[in-house]
């Protein structure tokens, strides 16, 4: 897609022609079925970003046996939630990692308002802050018809969607001809109440943060280009104020 891409950190740096350009640190908050994935994928390649999903990187932590993981572990293992703080230190190791040094995108934390003011203290102690936490939202009823339309093939998981890209014979793969199906996690009545999980908790954070003036909104049901260019735009206009 020509034009659509967003200019490298270094382009944008000749563009300001100012000598320091601030590391661009985001949350992204947003329910199933809005788009996040699709954004935080154009957003790391556009910025250079470290992407830190929570789920994501404590499995890492584990997997390598660093001491936070093996901690994290213990937790786990005992099917218990792994504590405010060793998140936190997981997602510190990797704030403070040379990836990370243009800036992050985190997804999935902070996800209460407590672990909203640990991270803020955190990143202080580490001369860092936030730049600006993206929220992507679209109404439930859009939502459910979103995730409610996908289809799964039972042979390979080739994945369908019977409004944005359905199959060409009715509930059959095109690639393999096996039968297609929805997921229990795809069914509205799944999705309704994964929704208002999520209204519950992402509320009083919305808050938070708007009280901050951190907060910036996206429309989820506009397509994902001009979502992009959006959030592009918006980060462009903070990075100048942040030069004046
Ligand atoms: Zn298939």
């Amino acid at each position: 897609m020509p034009g659509s891409r967003f200019l490298r950190r270094s382009e944008v740096h000749a563009n300001l022609s100012a000598s320091t350009l601030s590391d661009l640190n985001l949350i992204l908050l947003g329910p199933p079925g809005a788009g996040k994935g699709t954004q935080a994928e154009r957003l790391q390649e556009d910025f250079d970003l470290a992407y830190i999903a929570t789920g994501d990187i404590l499995r890492k932590a584990v997997a390598e046996e660093s001491d936070l993981g093996r901690k994290a572990k213990e937790y786990m293992d005992k099917g218990e939630l792994v504590p405010d703080a060793i998140i936190i230190g997981v997602i510190l190791e990797c704030v403070r990692s040379e990836a990370a040094r243009d800036g992050f995108l985190l997804d999935g934390y902070p996800r209460t308002v407590e672990q909203a003011e640990a991270l803020d203290a955190a990143l202080g102690r580490l001369e860092r802050r936030l730049t600006a936490v993206l929220c992507i939202s679209a109404p439930d009823d859009e939502v459910v018809r979103r995730l409610s339309g996908r289809r799964m093939c039972v042979e390979s998981g080739h994945v369908y969607n019977l409004h944005t890209d359905p199959p060409k014979r009715d509930m059959v793969c095109d690639q393999d001809g096996s039968e297609l199906v929805q997921r229990d996690d795809d069914r509205e009545e799944t999705v309704r109440r994964r929704l208002a999980v999520y209204h519950r908790q992402t509320a009083p954070l919305v808050r938070f943060y708007e009280e901050r003036d951190l907060l910036r909104r996206f429309d989820g049901t506009r397509s994902p280009t001009e979502v992009h260019d959006h959030i592009r735009a918006t980060i462009a206009t903070l990075r100048l104020e942040d030069e004046l």
